[in-house]
């Protein structure tokens, strides 16, 4: 028996857990159950996290979550419960299985079988955002090794553990060099430890649109956060519906398995929701807490129900489906079919699914780390970049000097091009004197003459180079 959380949430989320439940139970799962409260009702009692304090302890305790979709209310001051979730519990990866169901679900996909597996704590969703200056916000994109080597080996241990052929990795890397830029080298770093298994890298922009034209030339895709929110979305819709899809999301401790769709409430309370996200989420958390067998027989049955062409609204078509059914129907039609196996879509074999255990992040030796210079990021209101230099030269001493200007990261002094749209959001690059070595003092003494001098130094930024080599970008255009 092995104790795990639910929250049956808002919208269609009480309808689709009380009909994956019932599936659980006639399937013999050996599960024990605490319910915990989620969503929108805790945020309007004036909780702004969406879940009180004790019910983090018995997600903690139990370390199983099986979550329905919730509602977040409109209107500042929420904080997303799911993004809470995933970095609260360190559940890096995310991971999402889109398989089309040809011919019992319209697909213009008939082949397709992808999952993508999603870095699902860093990258823009650290949430760090800011307003600098009248014209410009800024959100902080960070990607460490440790996030990039648990998320890439996880993808490729998944592919080992599933027989999957190819790990596929998706980074914006020829603009983004260091962040991107990292995760593609851990990528081949891994990918080189797996002999076995095929790997390549797409940049995002063409790997999406592959993906979106002929997503049979996929097996495992290995992302970044934000690039796998939306192209896991993309990848479900085109699977079939995005009321099919389940996601499992695995931390090292605790994991949370739910559908990938939201809480739809123009459907809720009508017994018309497909629960079938849900259930899918349920079966990888069986096979998670090693009950697999379980999982394959639901997930068989499940096969031979949509197969009969008992099918919800959302993917009923006249031309394809049988009969018609609402929500606790679908279930009760998967419970009728526990113990077959479809024979037209190929039946689930779970063998060998336990949940994964990964080796522990191992810290390198630290790199020999140079300062080398500094960006000095000023609100300004002026418009021509000369005017700034001449002024920002003025406040450097005879050890370092002004090396270049860029606005929104372009260059415009020296040698800009007037066409420059520029804002008020002005970097200027410091770096020593011919001769001289950059130190955290000459910071100090720059700063404290662009305050003497009125200029509004709104951040700076250090420049170094790691065992010899430049590791900040060049101004678009240097
Ligand atoms: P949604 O996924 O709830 O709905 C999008 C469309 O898909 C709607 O037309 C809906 O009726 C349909 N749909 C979704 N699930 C379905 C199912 N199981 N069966 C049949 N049809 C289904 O997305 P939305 O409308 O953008 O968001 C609604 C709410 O859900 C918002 O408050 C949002 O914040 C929340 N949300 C929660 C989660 C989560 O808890 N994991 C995820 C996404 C959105």
């Amino acid at each position: 028996m092995t104790n795990i959380t639910i929250a049956r949430g808002d919208g269609i989320g009480p309808e689709i857990m009380e009909a994956t439940l019932k599936i659980l139970d006639a399937a013999g799962a050996k599960i024990a159950i605490d319910e915990i409260e989620v969503g929108e009702k805790v945020y309007l009692n004036g909780n702004s996290s969406g879940i009180a304090p004790e019910a983090w302890e018995t997600i903690k305790r139990n370390k199983i979550f099986l979550k329905s979709p919730i509602t977040t209310p409109q209107g500042g001051g929420y904080k997303s419960l799911n993004v809470s979730t995933r970095k609260f519990l360190g559940l890096y990866s995310n991971v999402r299985p889109c398989m089309s169901l040809h011919p019992f679900v319209s697909t213009k996909h008939p082949v397709m079988d992808v999952v993508i597996i999603r870095e699902n704590e860093e990258d823009l969703y650290a949430g760090i955002e800011h307003q600098q200056t009248d014209e410009v916000v800024q959100c902080l994109k960070l990607i460490s090794r440790p996030g990039c080597e648990k998320i890439i080996r996880y993808a490729f241990e998944y592919a080992k553990q599933q027989n999957r052929k190819k790990v596929s990795c998706f980074t914006k890397d020829n603009i983004m060099k260091q962040t991107d830029g990292l995760f593609h080298e851990v990528f081949n770093e891994i990918a080189a430890e797996y002999p076995e298994i095929q790997n390549e890298h797409f940049i995002v922009d063409i790997g999406a649109a592959r993906l979106a034209d002929s997503p049979e030339m996929f097996d495992v895709i290995v992302i970044p956060n934000l690039y796998g929110d939306i192209l896991s979305d993309v990848a479900a819709q085109i699977a079939g519906s995005v009321g099919l899809a389940g996601s499992s999301n695995i931390g090292e401790e605790c994991a949370m398995f739910e559908a990938i769709h939201g809480s739809a409430p123009n459907i809720a309370g009508q017994n018309i929701a497909n629960p079938s996200g849900l259930l899918q989420g349920a079966i990888m958390m069986l096979n998670h807490i090693g009950q697999s067998d379980v999982a394959e027989k639901i997930h068989n049955a499940w096969l031979k129900t949509i197969e009969a062409g008992i099918h919800t609204e959302d993917i009923y078509s006249p031309e394809i489906s049988r009969q018609k059914v609402g929500t606790l129907e679908f279930a009760q039609a998967v419970i009728d079919h526990l113990g077959q196996k479809p024979s037209a879509l190929k039946p689930v074999r779970y063998a060998n699914n336990a949940a994964l255990n990964l080796p522990k992040y191992k810290r390198k030796p630290a790199s020999l780390k140079e300062l080398d210079g500094v960006d000095i990021f000023i609100h300004w209101h002026g418009s021509d970049p000369n005017e700034l230099a001449q002024n920002f030269k003025q406040m450097l001493g005879a050890d370092t000097e002004l090396t270049m200007i860029t606005n929104r990261g372009i260059k415009v002094w020296p040698d800009g091009f007037k066409e420059t749209f520029c804002t008020d959001h002005w970097r200027c690059r410091v770096k020593a004197a011919s001769g001289k070595q950059m130190n955290p003092s000459n910071i100090i003494q720059i700063l404290q003459a662009a305050m003497d001098a009125n200029l509004d130094t709104i951040k700076t930024e250090n420049l170094y180079k790691f065992d010899g080599k430049a590791a900040y970008s060049l101004g678009q255009g240097q």
